[in-house]
C-alpha cells in the first residue's frame, strides 16, 4: 500500500515509521530546509520547537501510562526519547538536538520510507494521505486546507518558552535541587526574597509584550500559560508554580 505523509515533525515521523514497519510504501514530505516555519530552525526531522520535557514518566499518572503504552507498541518517538533522555526528576525530558538527530537517522535508514524535502502546497487529489504538517502548516497548504474545511475551523495560538543560556546563570545564587522531591537534583532554583519577587512580577507586568495579530483570539491553554498572563492574574499566582 502506498501512503503519502505531509510533514516530518513528531506526528509525521511516527506515522511514517509505523506504516513502513507494516510494509507500506511511504512517501514523506518535509519542507525544511527549503522553507522553515517561524518556530522551526533545524534541518532535522521531529524538531521539538518548545519544551524538551515530555512530562511525567511515572506509572502513577496518566501521561506516564500513555508513554508506557507507546513504548510497548513500538513507538519511534518514545524509543528516541528514552535513548536521548536527560535527567529531569520524575519527568521524561530529552536533549532536543540528539532527539531529532536520532529520529532523522532512523527515518533515513528505513527502506520503506522515501523522504522528499519539498513544500507541499496543495493536498493530493487521490490516494491515502496523512496530513501531519502541524500547527504551523505553511500558508499555501493551510489555504488549500481551508478551502475544504472553511477557515473558521483553523485556529492556533501558543506561547513559546524562553530558553535561558546555562552560562548566563550565576551559580553562586542559583542551586540545583529535585522538583517536588522526585528524582535527583536536576532542576535549577533561583531564590527570590519578598521584594525581589514583587519586583519580578512588576517587571513582567511592565514589560513590552508581543501583540496578538488581528485574527488571533487570545485563548490560552491553561496547562501552558505565558508567564506574563499568569503574573496578570494576581500577585501570588506565579508563586504557586504550574
Ligand atoms: C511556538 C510553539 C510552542 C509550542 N510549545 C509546546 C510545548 O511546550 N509542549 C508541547 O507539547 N507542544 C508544544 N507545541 C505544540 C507542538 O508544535 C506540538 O506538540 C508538536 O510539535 C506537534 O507535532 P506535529 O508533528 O503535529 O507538528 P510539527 O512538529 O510542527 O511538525 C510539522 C512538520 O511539517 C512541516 N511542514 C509544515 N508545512 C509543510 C508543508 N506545506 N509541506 C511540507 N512540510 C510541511 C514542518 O516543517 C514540520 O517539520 C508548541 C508549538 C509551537 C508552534
Amino acid at each position: 500500500m502506498q501512503i503519502t505523509i505531509i510533514g516530518a515533525g513528531l506526528a509525521g515521523c511516527e506515522a511514517a515509521w509505523q506504516a513502513a514497519r507494516e510494509g507500506c510504501d511511504v512517501t514523506l514530505y518535509e519542507m525544511k530546509p527549503q522553507r522553515f516555519s517561524p518556530a522551526h530552525e533545524s534541518e532535522n526531522l521531529a524538531e521539538l520547537v518548545c519544551s524538551n520535557s515530555l512530562r511525567g514518566a511515572g506509572m502513577n499518572n496518566a501521561v506516564g501510562c500513555l508513554k508506557e503504552e507507546l513504548r510497548r507498541i513500538g513507538s519511534l518517538f518514545i524509543e528516541a526519547a528514552d535513548a536521548t533522555a536527560v535527567p529531569a526528576g520524575g519527568a521524561l525530558a530529552v536533549d532536543r538536538d540528539e532527539f531529532s538527530r536520532y529520529v532523522s537517522a532512523k527515518i533515513g535508514a528505513e527502506p520503506n520510507i522515501n523522504l522528499i524535502r519539498k513544500e507541499v502546497t496543495r493536498l493530493p487529489d487521490a490516494g491515502i494521505t496523512i496530513l501531519a504538517s502541524g500547527p504551523l502548516t505553511s500558508d499555501p497548504l493551510a489555504s488549500d486546507l481551508a478551502r475544504l474545511t472553511g477557515s473558521e475551523q483553523l485556529y492556533f495560538y501558543d506561547a513559546i518558552a524562553p530558553i535561558v543560556e546555562a552560562d548566563s546563570i550565576d551559580y553562586d545564587i542559583a542551586w540545583r535541587a529535585s522538583r517536588y522531591d522526585k528524582g535527583g537534583a536536576d532542576y535549577l532554583n533561583c531564590p527570590l526574597n519578598r521584594e525581589e519577587y514583587a519586583s519580578f512580577v512588576q517587571a513582567l507586568l511592565d514589560a513590552d509584550k508581543v501583540a496578538g495579530r488581528e485574527f488571533e483570539k487570545l485563548i490560552h491553554f491553561e496547562g501552558c500559560m505565558p508567564i506574563e498572563e499568569m503574573a496578570a492574574r494576581g500577585p501570588q499566582t506565579l508563586s504557586l508554580g504550574r
